[in-house]
């Protein structure tokens, strides 16, 4: 099968995922792949490839804001049940990851 996205990227060899925040389409490798693992929490994945049901999000506080705003959002992609507590406290985990990144770049460029 042809689609747009194996055309228009051809000369990207990432895998193409979709953001659960904007919903647009990316190389699997500028994402933030989290999954689901026990069902009862979330973990983002690092250098470690992490088994079980994964979702994608854009390295970007607008997209992470709006993915995990609800929890319906995460719950479908994921096909579980989380609360909207442990939904919340791993975007304000990721949003402190991504912020910290962005000091230490600020760091190291001046
Ligand atoms: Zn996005």
């Amino acid at each position: 099968m042809v689609c747009f996205y194996s055309q228009s990227t051809k000369n990207i060899k990432a895998p193409i995922r979709t953001c659960i925040g904007c919903r647009c389409k990316y190389p699997q490798n500028t994402l933030i792949r989290f999954v689901c693992r026990t069902g009862e929490d979330l973990e983002m994945e690092e250098l470690k490839k992490l088994p079980g049901r994964g979702a994608y999000v854009c390295r970007s506080k607008t997209c992470i804001e709006y993915a995990f705003r609800g929890r319906k959002r995460i719950n479908t992609s994921l096909r579980v049940q989380l609360s909207e507590s442990v939904i919340t406290e791993f975007k304000q985990a990721l949003l402190k990851k991504e912020i910290i990144a962005d000091e230490k770049n600020e760091t190291a460029s001046s």
